[in-house]
């Protein structure tokens, strides 16, 4: 059936299932939802059945926009939504769309605008007709959040067109007599990095994570160039999984080379991905590498992307709907669940995840309503990779500052922007709260101010126990006056020519480059100080070295010529920050996962991390289980 037929064939269904004297005008895709246009935007306000009723009847998502003609002006609009709304809601802004009919709400407490159950939101278009989207004003300036904002805004006319060509392809029928479904592994498997697979049906074919390797130059870069997946216009849909660069750090690249479709991933990783993707080009070009693409992809693919909710199940093919569920990785990490025709298959792509309640997050989630195929991480897949708890990491850590800073030294951590810098934040407020270190200034250098106000501006992401702090009892740790970013040259300059003691959490998480760099040459001489190591150091860099144990450190100087830096300060490992499960943690997930799956395949590891987890699930689970190798087809069905 064409298209136009399907949609028509909607509108019926839809006015047939409407109340007496409701009426649409017309009904569109976008996206994956379904819009019907009305000059009664009031009256679906009125009851808020209307829409939830039909979403379940057509089972899909449906929004509505209103017609420009029946819409009170901007003027009046903001004078009704200002008595409608608690004042202690703090709006800072409105954005009217007449196209859509919808205006952005921008404020501190986006619950109240909101109301229970949405009520506020529907008294609002009762009395105006205009549709409200509320965001939160970003508790921290994020520049980030607002350019993305700001850019979507001024994209709109242009998104609209991709929303309604994605939503006509999700939505044409399935063709295809023949059921099967694959996997084609195109990086990632038996190794870290440039993580990439494909999950291809006789209808549709969905890419699963675009990864760069940064620690390699010759196996950078995914197999793209298969016939699979090559010309990339073939593909139906992206999924990122998490912003960190071994997973998205390439979708830009898809676009450069003609894939013109949409990108999905939750809010935060939207945020995130944008601030990784220019930083990646941004230190390429300082470092004199070959850049991969130019900022004007990954404004493209921002146009593209469609940000999911976690638990919201979306159509995203024809045959496929997809369900992003929290991984507890990092701040908007999703495991991906995947519901392959009706009741066919079921597959979830872990992508990197914590089984384990953290500072941040909530435990990943292993419980489904169907899955019989698992592709698992297996970062810590080796049997003896286990890490200390992290109540033992804290009091560790806890332990070093506290030493440090009572004989009167410098604390520095060199840590990624992305995740445990945020860990590590949250760890040292509540000491310094709590009297177990003394009161010192914690300054966050590098990207690590940037992504925690973006970690600020989605606090719904974050574990239950936050939550609770920042919503009940309007406390945002990230907000405390401990912390201090470093924000100009001039302030890193005043830190490091008087020195005092205090905690210096700054990138690059592995000593090979960033400003953490100029802290360790002007204090690593200094016994007094303390270099504490709280994430992974991969082979060939600085941060390695030192844990190796060097005492005499090699260091580019001036005009090409190397210096040697010696080591003085005390050096100490945390273990157990990481945002991976370890091997017991990953053994449990699957173990306890619900329903138990038939088989689980495993990457995302070095070979033996992989081979090893495989091996023993397959020996204590009984499950049916592989470690996956690069550029292998398996079928699943
Ligand atoms: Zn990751
Ligand atoms: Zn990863």
């Amino acid at each position: 059936m064409p298209i136009e037929d399907v949609l028509l064939d909607l509108k019926h269904k839809i006015e047939k299932n409407l109340p007496a004297g409701v009426t649409i005008t017309d009904v569109e895709f976008e996206g994956p939802q379904l819009v019907l246009y009305t000059e009664e935007p009031r009256k679906f306000a009125d009851d808020g059945n209307i829409i939830r009723n039909l979403a379940k009847e057509l089972r899909t998502r449906i929004a509505m926009r209103p017609d420009p003609r029946v819409l009170a002006t901007p003027e009046d609009s903001i004078s009704i939504i200002e008595e409608v709304v608690p004042k202690e809601s703090v709006i800072s802004s409105y954005y009217f769309d007449p196209d859509s009919g919808e205006v952005i709400i921008e404020a501190e407490k986006p619950g109240l605008v909101i109301g229970k159950h949405g009520a506020t939101l529907r008294e609002i278009t009762k009395q105006i007709g205009w549709i409200p989207k509320v965001v939160r004003t970003p508790p921290i300036k994020s520049r980030t959040v607002k350019n993305v904002r700001e850019f979507m805004r001024t994209n709109l006319k242009e998104r609209k067109e991709i929303l309604k060509s994605v939503g006509r392809k999700i939505h044409k029928e399935c063709t295809s007599k023949d059921q099967w479904v694959r996997v084609t592994s195109l990086g990632g498997c038996k190794e870290v990095g440039r993580s990439c697979f494909l999950l291809s049906t006789p209808e549709s074919r969905i890419l699963i994570d675009c990864g760069v390797n940064v620690g390699s130059d010759e196996n950078m870069t995914p197999y793209l160039y298969v016939p699979e997946v090559f010309p990339l216009n073939q593909i139906d849909a992206v999924i990122v999984t998490h912003a960190h660069l071994d997973h998205q750090g390439l979708v830009p690249l898809l676009f450069k080379y003609g894939y013109e479709g949409p990108v999905y991933c939750t809010p935060p990783t939207r945020d995130l991905m944008v601030l990784l993707q220019l930083d990646y080009i941004d230190v390429a070009a300082k470092e004199g590498k070959k850049i991969p693409y130019e900022s004007g992809m990954v404004a493209k693919t921002l146009k593209h992307t469609i940000p999911l909710d976690y638990e919201e199940v979306t159509d995203i093919a024809p045959d496929i709907k997809l369900t992003f569920h929290n991984a507890g990785h990092i701040l908007g990490s999703a495991i991906s669940h995947f519901h392959i025709g009706d009741g066919l298959h079921n597959v979830v792509f872990t992508g990197d995840y914590k089984y384990e309640k953290t500072r941040l997050f909530d435990p990943a989630v292993n419980k489904f309503p169907r899955v019989e195929t698992v592709i698992s991480e297996a970062t810590y897949g080796n049997s003896n990779a286990f890490q200390p708890s992290l109540k033992d990491a804290e009091r560790h850590l806890q332990m070093v500052v506290k030493n440090t800073v009572e004989r009167g030294g410098i604390c520095i951590i060199p840590a990624f922007a992305v995740g445990r810098s945020q860990e590590v934040m949250i760890v040292l407020e509540e000491s310094i709260r709590k009297g177990l270190i003394p009161e010192v200034p914690v300054y966050l250098d590098g990207m690590i101010w940037e992504a925690t106000a973006i970690h600020a501006t989605h606090p719904e992401y974050l574990n239950n126990d936050l939550r609770k702090l920042i919503f009940q009892k309007g406390q945002n740790p990230f907000l405390s006056e401990c912390f201090k970013p470093v924000d100009s040259h001039d302030m890193r300059q005043k830190i490091i020519q008087s020195p005092h003691p205090c905690v210096i959490l700054a990138t690059s998480g592995m000593m090979n480059g960033g400003p953490v760099m100029e802290y360790f040459k002007a204090f690593a001489d200094d016994p007094r100080n303390s270099l504490v190591f709280v994430g992974y150091q991969a082979d060939g860099t600085i941060g390695r070295r030192i844990q190796k144990g060097w005492k005499e450190i090699p260091m580019a100087g001036k005009g090409g010529s190397t210096e040697i830096l010696k080591l003085n300060m005390e050096v100490q490992v945390v273990d157990g920050f990481s945002g991976h499960s370890d091997r017991r943690q990953l053994m449990d997930y699957i173990k306890r996962m619900q329903p138990r799956p038939e088989r689980v395949f495993t990457e995302h590891g070095d070979e033996k991390a992989c081979v090893d987890l495989a091996s023993s699930v397959y020996k204590k689970l009984k499950i049916e289980t592989r470690a996956l190798t690069n550029l292998e087809t398996v079928r699943l069905l």
